[in-house]
């Protein structure tokens, strides 16, 4: 029997794709013919392998209903990159407005600003446990975009809603994204490293919209230039082959189990119970404003932290793993994208409520 994983990422993936993985290592059936070799060493210029970028184009479209128009891409250099390659293929004027809200956001301006004049839009909140008051937003409607991290993997905080700005809107979603249905239409851009809630580490997902894309700047390199991956459907060089075939099976395991909103309905539930048990027992807390708690990543701490090396021995010896937090937060921390089932978090909460028993 496989444990229960709460890593932040990379991260839990489905049960069936993994065990279909197995099999297609080694031999991978495609088109009804025993290839009789495995997808790992399928070219990517192969019928079969550009067939199943295309699917795994069209799943993502589907699951998101993402407006036609809409450009989707499969890039390398995970979210890190994308702090870089957003203000190379999005600035005009040289000056874009930035929300920063945790680690993420931090890590973004500050990559940003090697490129331009970058601002913030309001004060940094102590311990990033909420998310500055709308009506303390400054921002500058002359800016070429507007970022923020939609959901902080470190510090557990989440938007509630899709900011209302009227520049360019772009989001890092690496960790919420497919965790429920999106409005798309409202972003000029969302990107996603893919190794939290949607596939294996190696890829990046990008969402865009063309029409609103300045030309990039001449300094840009080939392969970072947006256009040069919209005009290759994503092959422009080798992709992460193996990788985008794992998302191609999770995309097609989210669409058979009913979609985003069956997702969303379970994550709900899930985070709803971690979060009633946490609140509930003495021993724990958590410290994000409630309306800004993640669903998808849940930092929580022990009131009598020297208890921590214990609590995560004995979580480590019932199968609950990765359950130690992040180094700037410290603590501990519950990562509860898709694949994590929701009989894991009950054994997460059962446990949470026998250590407490005995610890308090
Ligand atoms: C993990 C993460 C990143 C960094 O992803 P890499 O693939 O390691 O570059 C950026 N933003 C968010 C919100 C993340 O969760």
């Amino acid at each position: 029997m496989r444990g229960c994983n709460f890593s932040p990422g990379p991260a839990a993936l489905p049960e069936r794709v993994l065990q279909q993985a197995q099999i297609d290592i080694w031999n991978w059936q495609q088109q009804n013919a025993f290839a009789g070799f495995g997808v790992m060493e399928t070219s990517h210029r192969s019928a079969d392998f550009m067939a199943l970028v295309a699917e795994t184009e069209r799943f993502l479209r589907e699951l998101l209903a993402i407006p036609e128009h809409y450009a989707v891409l499969f890039l390398q250099g995970g979210a890190t990159l994308q702090f870089s390659q957003i203000p190379l293929n999005w600035l005009k004027t040289g000056h874009a407005n930035y929300l920063v809200t945790g680690l993420w956001s931090e890590k973004a301006l500050a990559e940003g600003s090697r490129y331009g004049q970058m601002t913030q839009v309001a004060e940094i909140l102590e311990n990033y446990r909420s998310i500055p008051e709308v009506a303390t937003w400054h921002w500058d409607a002359a800016a070429d975009y507007f970022h923020y991290c939609h959901n902080e993997t470190v510090h557990g905080v989440e938007f509630a809603e899709i900011p209302e700005v009227s520049v360019p809107l772009i989001s890092d979603f690496s960790s919420t994204l497919l965790s429920r249905p999106l409005d798309v239409s409202r972003f000029a851009m969302i990107y996603a490293g893919a190794q939290k809630n949607i596939g294996p580490s190696g890829v990046t997902i990008v969402i865009l919209d063309p029409s609103r894309l300045p030309p990039a700047h001449p300094f840009t390199p080939t392969l970072l230039n947006y256009r040069t991956q919209m005009a290759a459907g994503s092959l422009f060089n080798t992709p992460p082959t193996f990788a985008l075939y794992v998302i191609h099976g999770v995309l097609k395991d989210l669409l058979d189990q009913g979609g985003l909103a069956v997702q969303a309905e379970r994550n709900r539930q899930k985070a709803a119970l971690l979060y009633q048990a946490l609140d509930a027992l003495p021993l724990y807390e958590n410290l994000v404003e409630v309306r800004y708690r993640s669903w998808m990543n849940v930092p929580f701490f022990l009131k009598e932290s020297a208890l921590q090396a214990e609590f995560l021995q004995e979580a480590t010896a019932l199968g609950l793993y990765h359950l130690k937090g992040h180094k700037q937060v410290g603590g501990l921390r519950a990562s509860l994208y898709n694949a994590v089932s929701l009989s894991c978090v009950e054994k997460l909460v059962d446990f949470l409520e026998s250590f407490s028993k005995t610890h308090v």
